[in-house]
């Protein structure tokens, strides 16, 4: 029988071929951190509109101050006060000085602003003992961004520097990508459902800990999770716990039940809801079973296998990079870094694996990867250990101690 599994590689461009940025939309810059900037904002303005001080202390013409020395004081008549937010000064007339604190708007006819520690701090005359201010601490106007620019382009995330410089064109809202409803389904009988804590602890069912780290994970991304679960092997139990909620959906990830025992319903049931799936079985360990179709009204769905460790590593392969792409970012899958092996590894005939590893950091040179022990799919300590994913292609020979792999950060720690 033919091998009809995809390489990480080709599964990961079905998935991203089939996935759209989302509509732009218009939000309030304080909830658009992390987002994509769809348009531009242009300055209506020079930032800063007006020419200020970066001192407190006095503005002058440098030609009424130089010669001002140590023994050789020049005294000046004060012709008011510019403080931050005072608005616009009378022009300075020759011969006399301007108190003004730091941002208030220098006076015209002013060219520099003596820090005050060089006076008196005189209120009606002004004594200025040293000329080492002469041509300085006037902040020009437009000298941060000039009226008709666009500092922040169109396509980059919104930093909080980026939101800032916003901000101070007055832009109160931007259009960005908005971020895309994940449904988070996790199927099993085994799991423990909400408020059923006390049955884990009592050891007769399992935490669902792939919906806990999916809502995570799909948070730190930038997406909206909707916990759909956990759901029973039912046929009717699954099919009730997606069927009102699939409208409100951009990407729906399920976890556990698409293997091939008698229990793995969710592809059943997806067929049966109008899936129709572009792959199933990638050649990768730990996460082979994992699927990907797509449902009527255009919706992606990433079913991903139970274990624990295969749910988290196919989101980082196959659901981070789709959600990088509808959110607008690029490149839509994250780099990879490259670090030395600190051991040995098998690579498999066929798989790629990914295997669990921390670094260690080395002044100019490579990282240092060692593995974080038990590299089982349901060993969820290992990843919890784990600061990247090691890509180990498929070969037959051993890879040395000190061999050159390719690190993918684990999603949330980088
Ligand atoms: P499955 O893919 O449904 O065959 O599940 C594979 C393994 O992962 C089984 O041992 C399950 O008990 C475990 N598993 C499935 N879903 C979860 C979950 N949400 N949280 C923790 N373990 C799970
Ligand atoms: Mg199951």
């Amino acid at each position: 029988m033919s091998d009809t599994r995809r390489s990480v590689a080709e599964a990961r461009s079905i998935v991203l071929e089939a996935v759209r940025r989302g509509a732009p939309r218009q939000v309030a810059l304080e909830a658009a951190a992390g987002l994509v900037l769809a348009e531009a904002p242009v300055a209506p303005v020079d930032v800063p509109a007006h020419p200020n001080a970066g001192m407190d202390g006095y503005a002058v013409r440098a030609a009424d101050v130089v010669a001002a020395g140590p023994g050789l004081p020049v005294r000046l008549p004060v012709a008011g006060v510019s403080p931050a937010g005072g608005g616009t000064p009378p022009a300075l007339a020759p011969g006399t000085a301007m108190r003004i604190y730091t941002g208030g708007v220098v006076p015209a006819g002013a060219d520099s602003v003596i820090r005050q520690e060089d006076t008196d701090r005189g209120a009606a005359m002004v004594t200025i003992t040293a000329t080492r201010d002469l041509g300085r601490n006037v902040r020009p106007a437009g000298g941060d961004v000039r009226a008709g620019e666009a500092p922040v382009p169109a396509g980059t995330v919104l930093t909080p520097a980026r939101l800032g410089v916003l901000a101070s064109l007055g832009v109160e809202t931007v259009a960005v990508f908005p971020p895309p409803r994940v449904g988070i389904l996790s199927t099993g009988d085994e799991l423990a459902g909400p408020g059923e804590a006390a049955l884990v602890r009592q050891g007769e069912r399992l935490g669902d800990s792939n919906a806990v780290a999916l809502v995570a994970a799909v948070r730190a991304a930038g997406g909206q999770p909707i916990r759909l679960g956990p759901v029973r092997d039912d046929p009717a139990a699954l099919r009730s716990a997606l069927v009102p909620h699939l409208p409100e959906l951009d990407l729906l990830l399920t976890t556990g039940g698409v293997s091939v025992g008698d229990r793995d319903l969710v592809r059943g049931v997806l067929a049966e809801l109008g899936a129709v799936e572009a792959f199933h079985r990638v050649r990768l360990r730990p996460g082979g079973p994992t699927v990907f179709g797509m449902l009527p009204g255009d919706l992606p769905w990433l079913g991903l296998p139970g274990n624990p460790v295969s749910t988290l590593v196919t989101f980082t392969l196959f659901a981070l990079p789709a959600l990088r792409r509808m959110l607008g970012r690029t490149p839509a899958v994250p780099p990879v870094v490259r670090v030395a092996l600190a051991e040995p590894v098998a690579p498999d005939a066929v798989l790629e694996l990914h295997l669990r590893a921390t670094l260690a950091h080395r002044e100019g040179e490579p990282a240092v990867a060692h593995l974080t022990g038990l590299q089982g799919s349901q060993v969820l300590t290992s990843m919890a250990r784990a600061d990247v994913l090691l890509r180990i292609p498929p070969g037959t020979a051993e890879l040395a101690a000190g061999t050159l792999v390719e690190a993918v950060p684990v999603h949330g720690t980088e």
